[in-house]
């Protein structure tokens, strides 16, 4: 079922286009020392090749602002054109007037309402930071985070809502607090000169219910482009259940032109798994198609050796990494579905839905494991080599489909 995708504004970022019914776009952030120019330069490549469309950094110093124009071109020298976006708070009406390289190396300016100063100095350090972007072509994001909410727009708000005969609650005040921010910010960056088509808004909250309640009273209010994600999701499955859960039900109701999943890697984790859970996020909602699927079972007491599992690790690592050569020579090859299935209860039904699929033997059944394509079963596979030769006529059938 085709999902609805609510009416905005089309922004071009970096020659993407965000909005205006184009695809929901994936981005990602880094978390290196964004003045650590090889380190920065790395990671941001790795994270366009796994398929991050957009890239953030924080451009937090003037060391920062002075990497930012070599890492573009360090990239550009690597063949990722990835638009690069500039996360900045407290000084970047500074770093943004003082360093017009990194200024017009960025694709887009990411704007906290919230830490842009106070009072008047508010004012005019966002009016500096609007006007350059007006100067370079940028478009901005409007980022309203509850964790940095603007004080004196908090205190206004407040103020009124204590002298309301029917004032709000506490969490439906910070909704109102945020959404206002983002939209007067939006406002008077139109009043300044930025077109509505220059402008992406974002509220992030850190609980699911509240992200979802915030954002439709926000698509209720405007159509600007709208960047989603859950702030602060978490770490490993906390973070991607969590983020999941939010984005999703916002995305079924047409909310959301760009996602962005905020995971706190593991360890040692790579930081590139949060572009694999937004690209797996939208692709399992029938959103957009990456990479092609594995659809397998989850085992059970049929299924007492690791082989299977082996096996759909291996064919999903495997569909993955050759993405990228296939991305370029089979157009169409992200639908693909491949089913790895654990025994002769539902494996060959599940087999025959999928474009190709195998029906490993469960224990007890005989060592052999029929393998279907296009709904129909051509070989069965026996020895030690099923995997390989699995992977075989996956690749063959995505050269004579997709080819
Ligand atoms: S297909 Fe077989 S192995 Fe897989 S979960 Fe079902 S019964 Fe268990």
């Amino acid at each position: 079922m085709a999902i609805n995708r609510r009416q905005t504004q089309a922004v071009s970022v970096g020659g993407v286009k965000v909005g205006g019914g184009a695809p929901v776009v994936v981005q990602s952030m880094t978390n290196t020392d964004t003045a650590d120019v090889a380190a920065t330069t790395e990671q941001v490549a790795a994270l366009a090749a796994a398929g991050s469309e957009l890239v953030r950094l924080t451009v937090n110093n003037e060391a920062a602002a002075r990497a930012v124009p070599e890492i573009r071109d360090r990239l550009l020298g690597m063949g990722a054109d990835v638009p690069l976006i500039g996360d900045f708070h407290f000084n970047g009406h500074r770093l943004l007037s003082d360093f017009p390289a990194c200024a017009e190396a960025l694709a887009k300016y990411r704007i906290n309402p919230g830490n842009v100063g106070s009072g008047e100095k508010r004012d005019s350090q966002f009016a500096s930071m609007i006007e350059t972007a007006c100067r370079y072509d940028k478009p901005v994001r409007i980022g309203v985070n509850w964790g940095s909410l603007d004080k004196g727009l908090v205190a206004r708000l407040m103020d009124e809502n204590s002298r309301a005969a029917e004032p709000l609650d506490a969490a439906h005040m910070t909704y109102r607090i945020m959404v206002v921010s983002a939209l007067e910010s939006a406002k008077r960056a139109e009043e300044l000169g930025l077109g509505a088509d220059r402008i992406i808004i974002s509220c992030k909250m850190s609980g699911v219910q509240d992200l979802i309640a915030v954002y439709r009273e926000l698509a209720q209010h405007c159509d600007y482009a709208l960047h989603l994600g859950l702030t602060e999701a978490g770490m490993g499955s906390k973070g991607i259940v969590a983020s999941s859960a939010a984005l999703s039900v916002l995305l079924q109701e047409g909310i959301g032109d760009t996602i962005r999943i905020s995971l706190t890697p593991e360890p040692g984790g790579a930081r590139t798994q949060e572009v694999v859970v937004a690209q797996e996020l939208l692709q399992s909602m029938g959103i957009r198609a990456f990479t092609p699927m594995v659809i397998a079972c989850p085992g059970c007491g049929r299924t007492t050796s690791t082989y299977f599992q082996e096996l759909a690790k291996e064919v999903q690592h495997h569909l993955r990494e050759k993405m990228l050569e296939w991305k370029v020579h089979y157009p169409g090859v992200e639908d693909l579905s491949v089913a790895v299935m654990g025994c002769v209860v539902n494996g060959p039904g599940e087999s025959k839905h999928a474009d190709v699929g195998i029906s490993l033997p469960g224990t007890g059944e005989s060592p052999a494991a029929p393998v279907y394509v296009d709904g129909e079963k051509t070989v069965t596979l026996k020895g030690d080599d099923i995997a390989g030769q699995f992977i075989g006529l996956v690749d063959n059938y995505v050269k004579q489909r997709y080819g």
